[in-house]
């Protein structure tokens, strides 16, 4: 998507040669206008799929996904990073090795929420090893939802990730795929 690239080349930080600080627009301060054409195409791309729900993971993705939750016009569920020791059996989780920190947490999600009769759009910001995605396919699974696909802000496809989640026969949208990046030679997408 020409305009996401356009905007992470204007406004994107490199921080060393794997991370990508987009605080100006996506993670921090949020460019609502940007996140609607975001949603738009995410709608576009998944135009012919029936989708009754987008699940995203907390906090990052909540924004762009509740944007894209109103083209789809269906609800946004977001899996909680689980906090306490002690899960309730009326949820189903699962553990994600997080990135940006560096540990394992579980999330959780609500067997209220996430149906057998659901068929699940994930929506992220970020795919880079894949661990939050795999994360959100196995509550999907354990809830026995139909997963449709994801939907991608950012993949940083030098990482092993989006390789992974596609060789498992999951349909993966990446709106802008960066192919390298560093803090000396900028961006290139692929
Ligand atoms: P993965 O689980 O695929 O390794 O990483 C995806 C998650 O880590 C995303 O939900 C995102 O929040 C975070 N993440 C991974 N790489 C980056 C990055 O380069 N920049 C930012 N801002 N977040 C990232």
């Amino acid at each position: 998507m020409r305009l996401l690239e356009e905007r992470i080349r204007k406004d994107g930080i490199v921080k060393g040669n794997d991370v990508l600080k987009v605080d100006r627009f996506l993670n921090h301060q949020m460019d609502v206008e940007l996140f609607t054409e975001i949603g738009e195409e995410f709608r576009r791309l998944y135009a012919g799929e029936e989708i009754t729900k987008i699940l995203t993971i907390e906090a990052s993705g909540i924004g762009i996904a509740c944007v894209a939750a109103q083209c789809f016009k269906v609800p946004v569920l977001f899996a909680k990073k689980n906090k306490t020791k002690n899960i309730a059996g009326d949820v189903y989780t699962s553990k994600v090795e997080s990135f940006t920190h560096g540990r394992v947490y579980d999330i959780i999600v609500s067997k209220e929420f996430l149906r057998p009769e659901d068929k699940v759009l994930l929506i992220d910001d970020f795919l880079a090893n894949g661990a939050a995605l795999m994360g959100l396919i196995t509550l999907v699974e354990e809830a026995g939802a139909k997963l449709v696909g994801a939907g991608i802000c950012v993949e940083k496809a030098f990482q092993p990730g989006g390789q992974r989640i596609r060789d498992m026969g999951i349909r993966v949208e990446s709106l802008a795929r960066i192919k390298s990046m560093s803090e000396e030679d900028g961006i290139e997408f692929i």
